[in-house]
């Protein structure tokens, strides 16, 4: 295939400003699909997506466009995910494009993860093709975000195009530009194959299905391959172009866009980032850009009822299949049995999984407060790693604990920069700058220990700004903080699942609040249940719940939706989920405790 006549291309955007809208009018702006096969939002499969109206795992699709003067062209359209979990995720299918549309809502203005998204698109030296959508909205103000977003890339104002995606408005432009703009790719259909992953998924009968973007070189349907970072092999049985199914070919070469099947089983050998090459004379070096994920936010999952164990670990291999960041570990807990320690690449990931376990697998579970890995530094100049608060060692061991710390950008009216700095400063934040996008809109920039925002961060940043701040953040690097493990005894007993990490300044009033939330959320049994939080040996906080009356009142909760109550909401829908800690019935949500304290 001629190398001008391809472009790649992806759509960047902050969530809501219309990227998988104006996807779906390049597709039936170029006849991919027609109107009739149109469903809102195709690109979107997943039921979970489409419901949130996000996009997790990324999809490409190639279109075939004639320009206005009757020149052919292939486009490939890479879908990124759009949450800040999937940064390295995002980072790689921007790695398989030459061009990017930024897509900025003119009503709203430049946001979070438009400026994150387009930090990683020029840092992948990416064309940018700046787009205002929705201009057909009556609070549009073209002209004032046109101008923010020259500031911030450069170029001309009267440069960026106006569309409407849910018109149509504009959305020709956008391919005449893509055309004009993004760069042809280049490669060298003779040298030693490159090709990128830049996404898998698991289809049962075929194994895994690896889209990849060929850099140099040329693949053969039939091919001996080879995935570099995780050396293993395969034959390349069948390869193809992504267009809304899959449609076999016989070659790929540089430049373009495709599958591969070969009976590969185990998703773990298919990481995206790595580079396909062949086994007989292949490249000697990967492309670059790969990492292998981590997990950052680590949480139990265990059955409510034990016999369901077994079934667990199947929904979670199965879940596996599809997400290769999905890790997990069997774990015991005195508290709750067999279970495992799960861990994700954010809060959204987890939540996701969650519900999927729950949804997809009706399996009914507990899951215990989320927590980030930590690195302690042992007296014995050992070190280890914390995934789970109950293997903390022994505080006489420890010399030093470190925590991942992460970058945060926060886009926000001025007027609500004083509430979110004050937010940020109790969060143990160390403040870097602040940046005007225009008069009134600021970028705070602050420095945070991650576990100070995987759970309501973004719930309380959404609410003191009434909904007006946005937030991006990505890690940094481990430092050093004083923290200690809190534990909480149950008439006595340490339920090792209820324990946490936190700051030593926080310690007793987290104990005290922690506490009282127990009483709160612990129903009234046959005898009274003493509640205490404990830093090591030393109590620092008593509650009791007092043993069952007649008077029985029943709990009510609130309606509010952010996003910690629903993960709240959920865990009190359908069977009332208890578990039995020793003597004392303990509800789902006291493990979770710590998500419902003010
Ligand atoms: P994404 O999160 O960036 O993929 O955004 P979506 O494409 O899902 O769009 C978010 C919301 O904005 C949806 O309700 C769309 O119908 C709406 N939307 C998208 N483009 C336009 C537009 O040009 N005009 C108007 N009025 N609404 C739009
Ligand atoms: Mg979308």
């Amino acid at each position: 295939m001629d190398q001008s006549r391809i472009r790649n291309f992806c759509i960047i955007a902050h969530i809501d400003h219309g990227k998988s809208t104006l996807a779906d009018r390049l597709l039936e702006a170029t006849g991919t699909l027609t109107s009739r096969e149109m469903q809102a939002q195709v690109l979107d499969s997943m039921d979970l997506e489409r419901e949130r109206g996000i996009t997790i795992k990324s999809h490409a699709i190639r279109m075939p466009y004639t320009a206005p003067d009757g020149e052919k062209y292939v486009l490939n359209l890479i879908d990124t995910p759009g949450h800040v979990d999937f940064t390295y995720e995002v980072s790689r299918a921007l790695n398989a494009c030459e061009g990017a549309i930024l897509v900025v809502d003119a009503a709203q203005g430049i946001e979070a993860q438009t400026i994150s998204n387009l930090y990683l698109a020029i840092g992948q030296d990416l064309e940018i093709i700046p787009v205002l959508n929705k201009v057909d909205l009556p609070s549009a103000q073209p002209e004032l975000v046109a101008q923010s977003i020259t500031d911030l890339i450069g170029g001309d104002p009267d440069d960026v195009l106006h569309v409407s995606a849910k018109t149509g408005v504009g959305v020709d432009k956008v391919l005449e530009r893509i055309v004009e703009r993004v760069p042809p790719p280049t490669g060298d259909p003779k040298a030693p194959l490159q090709a990128l992953i830049f996404d898998s998924t698991f289809d049962t009968y075929r194994g895994s299905v690896v889209y990849v973007r060929v850099k140099e070189g040329t693949l053969r349907k039939g091919d001996a391959i080879e995935f570099m970072a995780t050396h293993a092999r395969y034959n390349a049985e069948e390869i193809g172009h992504l267009k809304l199914k899959m449609a076999p070919v016989q070659e790929l070469g540089p430049g373009e866009v495709g599958y591969v099947i070969g009976s590969v089983k185990d998703v773990a050998d298919t990481r995206v980032g790595d580079t396909v090459t062949h086994q007989r004379r292949g490249a000697s070096e990967q492309l670059p850009g790969y990492r292998d994920v981590k997990p950052m936010v680590f949480s139990g999952i265990y059955p409510t009822d034990s016999n369901d164990f077994e079934d667990l670990r199947a929904a979670l291999e199965k879940l596996q299949l599809n997400d290769a960041a999905l890790t997990y570990e069997p774990e015991t807990s005195a508290a709750l049995g067999f279970g495992f320690r799960v861990g994700f690449l954010g809060m959204l990931h987890m939540e996701v999984v969650q519900e999927r376990l729950d949804r997809e697998f009706g399996l009914d579970i507990v899951t215990t407060m989320p927590n980030v890995r930590y690195t302690v530094e042992l007296t014995d100049d050992n070190h280890t790693e914390v995934e789970n608060p109950s293997d903390m060692p022994d505080p006489g061991s420890i010399k030093e604990i470190r925590e991942p710390y992460v970058k945060a950008e926060i886009i926000t009216p001025t007027e609500y920069v004083g509430a979110l700095m004050g937010l940020c400063q109790d969060r143990r934040g160390t403040y870097v700058t602040q940046e005007y996008l225009t008069t009134d809109r600021v970028n705070l920039k602050y420095e945070l220990p991650l576990a100070e925002i995987v759970f309501d961060f973004y719930d309380k940043l959404k609410s003191l700004s009434r909904g007006y701040a946005s937030f991006d953040y990505e890690f940094i690097e481990e430092r050093a903080s004083k923290l200690v493990k809190l534990d909480v005894m149950l008439n006595g007993d340490t339920v090792d699942a209820l324990s946490t990490i936190v700051h030593r300044e926080k310690a007793y009033d987290m104990g005290r609040k922690l506490s009282q939330k127990l009483r709160e959320l612990i129903p009234r049994q046959l005898f009274d249940v003493a509640i205490q939080a404990a830093l090591g040996n030393k109590v620092i906080a008593r509650e009791t719940v007092k043993a069952l009356r007649k008077d029985v009142t029943a709990k009510c909760y609130g309606g509010d939706i952010s996003r910690k109550r629903k993960l709240l909401e959920k865990q009190k829908e359908g069977k009332k989920r208890m578990k039995q800690v020793g003597a004392v019935e303990v509800p789902q949500e006291a493990f979770l405790a710590v998500l419902s304290m003010e």
